[in-house]
C-alpha cells in the first residue's frame, strides 16, 4: 500500500513530483531499507506474489510497479512462503541490525497474504532477536479489518496505519476505486472499534479533489469519531506508476497541505493530526 511508501523525496514548491522510485518496478520479498519521513530507515516486506501489484484498491495515485490485479488467479505466481520470509528477513536484519523499522507494505495490500498473522508473528520474533530497536509497522488499506484474523494481526504490530483518504462514498469510489459494496460508513465504523490505530490520508487535487472544504469537514468528522492515535495527512510525492492511466491527480502545495491540516484539527479537536 502506498501513500505510505514514501522515501525522502519531497514535493517541490511548484507542485511537481519526483518521477522515479524503488516502487516503479516489481519489488522483492524484502526491499530497502528506504528512508521514510515517518518511520526512519525502514526495511520493507512485500508479501505479494512476485511481479504482481495485488490490492483490493486501485488508487489513482498508486506508485507500485507490477501488473495490477484485485485477486490472484491460479496462473499467477504464489504468495511467498513463511519459510522464504524467515530466510530473507533474517538475512537482511543480520546484515543491517540498526534499521529503525520493519514495514509490511510492498506492492499491494499485505493483509491479502493467506498467513498474514503468522508472518507478523514471525517478523516480531526476528525483530526481537536481531534488531530489537526496530518497530514493526503494517500499512493497510483497511478493507479487510472486519475480519477477525486481520484485526488480530494488526493488533500485533507496534504501529498499524490504515488508509482513510476521504469520508464520502463518491471520493472513495473515484480516488481509491475500492471493491463494490465498500462504504466509508463501514470503514469508519470498523476503525472506530479498533484500539491504537493510526490513519493516513493522501490529499490530492485534479481529476479527483479530496481537499475541498466539504471533503475536509467530512473527513474531520470521521477522524473525530475514530479518534486514531495519530492521523497522518500527506500528499503525492512521487508520480503514479507508469501503467496508471486516466485523468491525473496532482499534489497539494505545501501551503495547501498545511491549511488542510489546520482545518482538520478544527473539525476534530483532541485528535493528533499531523502533516508528513
Ligand atoms: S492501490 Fe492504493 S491501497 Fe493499493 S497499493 Fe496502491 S496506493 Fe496502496
Amino acid at each position: 500500500m502506498t501513500s505510505q511508501r514514501e522515501q525522502s523525496l519531497g514535493v517541490a514548491p511548484n507542485g511537481s513530483v519526483a518521477a522515479a522510485s524503488v516502487f516503479d518496478r516489481a519489488i522483492s520479498l524484502i526491499y530497502g531499507p528506504v528512508q521514510s519521513r515517518r518511520f526512519g530507515r525502514s526495511l520493507g516486506i512485500n508479501l505479494l506474489p512476485a511481479g504482481l501489484r495485488l490490492c483490493t484498491f486501485d488508487c489513482r495515485y498508486c506508485q507500485c510497479g507490477g501488473r495490477p490485479a484485485r485477486r490472484r488467479s491460479s496462473s499467477e505466481p504464489p504468495f511467498p512462503t513463511l519459510e522464504a520470509l524467515e530466510q530473507a528477513l533474517a538475512g537482511a536484519l543480520t546484515a543491517d541490525p540498526s534499521v529503525d523499522d520493519i514495514c509490511f507494505a510492498g506492492a499491494g495490500e499485505p493483509t491479502l497474504h493467506p498467513r498474514f498473522r503468522e508472518a507478523v508473528i514471525l517478523a516480531r520474533a526476528l525483530r526481537s532477536r536481531l534488531a530489537p530497536r526496530a518497530s514493526v509497522t503494517i500499512l493497510s488499506n483497511g478493507v479487510a479489518v472486519a475480519k477477525s484474523d486481520v484485526r488480530a494481526a494488526l493488533a500485533l504490530a507496534d504501529r498499524a496505519v490504515l488508509k482513510l483518504d476521504a469520508a464520502r462514498d463518491d471520493l472513495l469510489r473515484d480516488l481509491n476505486c475500492g471493491p463494490r459494496g465498500l462504504s466509508v460508513g463501514r470503514l469508519i465504523h470498523s476503525y472506530a472499534g479498533m484500539i491504537g490505530i493510526e490513519t493516513q490520508t493522501l490529499l490530492v487535487r485534479g481529476a479527483v479533489e479530496n481537499a475541498t472544504p466539504d471533503a475536509l469537514d467530512a473527513l474531520g468528522e470521521a477522524l473525530r469519531l475514530i479518534h486514531p492515535r495519530r492521523a497522518q495527512i500527506g500528499t503525492i510525492t512521487r508520480a503514479p506508476a507508469p501503467a496508471r492511466t486516466g485523468p491525473a491527480v496532482l499534489p497539494l502545495s505545501p501551503a495547501a497541505l498545511q491549511a488542510a491540516v489546520a482545518r482538520l484539527r478544527r473539525a476534530a479537536p483532541g485528535v493528533d493530526i499531523g502533516a508528513y
